[in-house]
């Protein structure tokens, strides 16, 4: 029985170890055994509260926003479903019920 994890790149299940690395011999894949490889290096997106946002998540808006180029906003407490994680400046990808497409930022966010 082996408790080696199966390759994340080609699902290889014939990995092996090599001392704090993990090798795969099918595609010559290594990674690190405590998951802190350069693999995994992912920016993680966090709300108000600093919990970790993920794309899919519900989160509530904590403060008024003004929605750029018109006369809306999105008021406190507008729940917000289904978020997208993007790059930049605003990291929230969304759409919102009565306004449409837009973006926002994370540290106005909260997760619901
Ligand atoms: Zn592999």
């Amino acid at each position: 029985m082996s408790d080696l994890p199966h390759c994340p790149q080609c699902a290889s299940e014939y990995t092996y170890e090599d001392g704090a690395m993990f090798v795969c011999p099918e595609c010559g894949h290594e990674w690190s055994k405590d998951g802190s490889g350069e693999e995994n290096e992912e920016k993680v997106i966090k709300d108000s509260n600093g919990n970790v946002l993920e794309t899919g998540d519900t989160v509530s808006v904590i403060k008024d926003l003004k929605v750029k180029g018109s006369s809306l906003v999105v008021k406190v407490g507008t729940k917000v479903k289904n978020i997208r994680l993007v790059d930049g400046d605003h990291d929230i990808d969304c759409k919102i019920d009565g306004i449409g497409a837009m973006k926002l930022k994370s540290q106005f966010v909260k997760k619901v």
